[in-house]
């Protein structure tokens, strides 16, 4: 009996240990693709990230220097130092919240670091970090207008980008106030602008943060403020090696205090 029950033991154990070291040794071919695509970085040695460059302390172009700066270019900078030891080894590239999926999906950008909100239906197609920072949506209307709050814009059209969560947002609110507005759909913000300024539409609305890079001695932003927008990083789907990094990166700069110190940095709260 005693030697029936040793035999068995021997047995388990062998069992046992094939299953994990199994486990541990052998990757999922996914997931050596995916570790695969960041040596891809290292070996190129430059990390390509899409950023805005027309959004105020996140990233924007500087018309003085040249330079694109701002809190997201930051972050971005922080996880380049954390792939490629060197948190200068970056390649930037313009986008807009309607090129910003597109070129991660043609792989012309490893990431995406640009008031991109994360969404359930965004999530099916990207990777997303943790949020680094929330936003809300904000209302840009002429000083002039008689408009004093979202309610009033009741029969009046409001420009939104295309690709942007601003669309939805609203339609919800002026639901909820029970309330009739029509919509505009650009490509690009300064379009929307030269809409508002034209009379073609009586709001521009978007996110507070891309609406302050907007506003003019004729313009206003309304108090009104709703639909919080929480911003990730967002990576290609399959590759989850970089996403895990670029996550670790953003909970590692939360605890040691370094993103609050970046928010202070560009007078974000
Ligand atoms: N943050 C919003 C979005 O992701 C507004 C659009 C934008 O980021 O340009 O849809």
């Amino acid at each position: 009996m005693k030697k029936i029950s040793i035999i068995l033991m021997i047995i388990l154990s062998v069992i046992f240990a094939g299953l994990t070291g199994c486990s541990s040794e052998e990757k999922t071919s996914s997931e050596q693709n995916s570790s695969d695509e960041v040596q891809a970085i290292k070996d190129r040695g430059v990390l390509k990230v899409g950023v805005k460059v027309d959004v105020p302390n996140f990233g924007y172009k500087n018309p003085e220097t040249g330079e694109i700066e701002g809190f997201e270019v930051d972050i971005a900078k922080a996880i380049a130092k954390k792939i490629l030891g060197d948190e200068n080894k970056i390649e930037l590239q313009a986008v807009t919240a309607k090129t910003r999926g597109p070129l991660l999906d043609s792989g012309e950008v490893d990431m995406v670091v640009a008031t991109f909100t994360i969404t359930e239906e965004r999530k099916k197609s990207y990777n997303f970090s943790e949020s680094y920072y929330t936003d809300a949506v904000g209302l840009l209307v002429k000083k002039d207008s008689g408009i004093k709050s979202f309610k009033d814009l009741d029969g009046k059209t409001i420009g939104v980008a295309q690709s942007a969560t601003s669309k939805t947002a609203l339609q919800e609110e002026a639901d909820k106030l029970g309330i009739t507005v029509e919509f505009a759909e650009f490509a690009s913000y300064p379009e929307i602008n030269a809409a508002l300024t034209s009379g073609r539409v009586d709001c521009f609305s978007v996110d507070g943060s891309i609406l302050s890079g907007y506003v003019s001695d004729s313009t206003e932003i309304l108090p009104d403020k709703f639909a919080p927008q929480d911003y990730g990083i967002a990576s290609k789907k399959d590759n989850t090696a970089l996403a895990k990094i670029i996550d670790d990166t953003i909970k590692e700069l939360k605890s040691n205090g370094e993103l609050d110190k970046l928010k202070e940095k560009w007078g974000l709260q």
